[in-house]
């Protein structure tokens, strides 16, 4: 099946050894769809930093997989996230996700101040600036089709975008969201600006209905009621719903011609796994080398 579709994943870095266990046995499930690259997260707070990095040179051992890391102004002074960044170039990495990150524990609001650290990066941009002199890398920046939640205005959202890439970014992944029409909306929108940088959108399989609201309202995506109404009327377990809910929504993507999506698998294989078996069993994704989802 011959199939244009891209496909990505996204984990954390694991904090024991089980953890770590569990997320090789997790990529070894997943790594059978062809991943175009799978990204490592720096967790809030700056929190992962060393754990991020050694994800990321494991990664590095297995030559069928492109790692990717996520690097945040969070946390370090300038010097010490430049470091990082050269000794990651210097491990073959080439492309980064470059965003600010954000405090632990916060909710982020129109008002809500980002602490800048001593001698640290206040905003993604000036990272990127950064980053461009020190190598070619390509970088890859957040996008909030539903409007970041400090901005007042989806137009500051859009001059924020517009400055990243005329710094160099040349993608961007998309916060989380279920409401398609929302997106499309966005797209449009940013198309108008001229905006042509290829916008990967983020699914985020629904693990617990009851405990997406706060996550989602923090990270400002809006959930359907049409999707609200199917898990109060749920019929079948709360797995499935939620399988065929993200299946729906990107085989919808892919109809309206995104081809790339990126998924937010929380070092979980079930659900994503399970979304991409269905895709391509429509034959909308390449066909996986192993039986194992089939
Ligand atoms: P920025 O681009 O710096 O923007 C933040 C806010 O500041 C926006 O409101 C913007 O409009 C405003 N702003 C930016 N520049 C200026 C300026 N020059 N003047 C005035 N206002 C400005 N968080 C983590 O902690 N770790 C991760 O690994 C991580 N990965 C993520 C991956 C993706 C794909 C996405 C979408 C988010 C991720 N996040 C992660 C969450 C992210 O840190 C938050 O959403 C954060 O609040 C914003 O990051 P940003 O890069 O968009 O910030």
């Amino acid at each position: 099946m011959k199939t244009d579709l891209k496909i990505s994943f996204e984990f954390f870095p694991p904090k024991n050894l089980k953890m770590h266990q569990d997320l090789w046995e997790t990529l070894n499930k997943l790594k059978i769809f062809y991943p175009d690259f799978v990204s490592i997260t720096y967790g809030a707070g700056g929190s992962t930093r060393k754990r991020t990095h050694d994800t990321i040179k494991k990664f590095t051992y297995r030559p069928s997989i492109r790692p990717i890391p996520h690097l945040t102004c969070i946390g370090d002074t300038r010097n010490s996230i430049k470091k990082l960044a050269t000794n990651y170039w210097k491990m073959g990495i080439k492309s980064i996700v470059v965003i600010r990150g954000d405090s632990e524990n916060i909710k982020l609001t129109k008002k809500s101040k980002f602490v800048t650290y001593p001698n640290g990066y206040k905003y993604a941009s000036e990272l990127i600036s950064d980053l461009r002199k020190i190598r070619d890398f390509e970088i890859i920046v957040g996008v909030f089709p539903e409007q970041h939640p400090e901005s007042k205005d989806i137009k500051e959202d859009i001059e924020n975008l517009k400055r990243k890439i005329d710094l160099g970014a040349s993608k961007g992944i998309t916060q989380f969201f279920f409401d398609n029409n929302k997106f499309y909306e966005f797209i449009n929108i940013i198309e108008k600006k001229n905006i042509k940088i290829p916008i990967i959108p983020g699914i985020l399989p629904i693990i617990n209905f009851n405990k997406l609201n706060k996550l989602a309202e923090n990270c400002n995506a809006s959930i359907p009621k049409k999707i609200t109404n199917l898990y109060k009327n749920k019929r079948e377990y709360e797995y499935e719903l939620s399988v065929n809910i993200a299946t729906k929504q990107c085989e919808d993507l892919i109809k309206n011609g995104f081809k790339n999506l990126h998924f937010y698998t929380l070092n979980r294989s079930d659900l994503t796994g399970k979304i991409c078996s269905n895709l391509t069993k429509k034959k909308l994704i390449k066909k996986p080398y192993d039986a194992f989802w089939t």
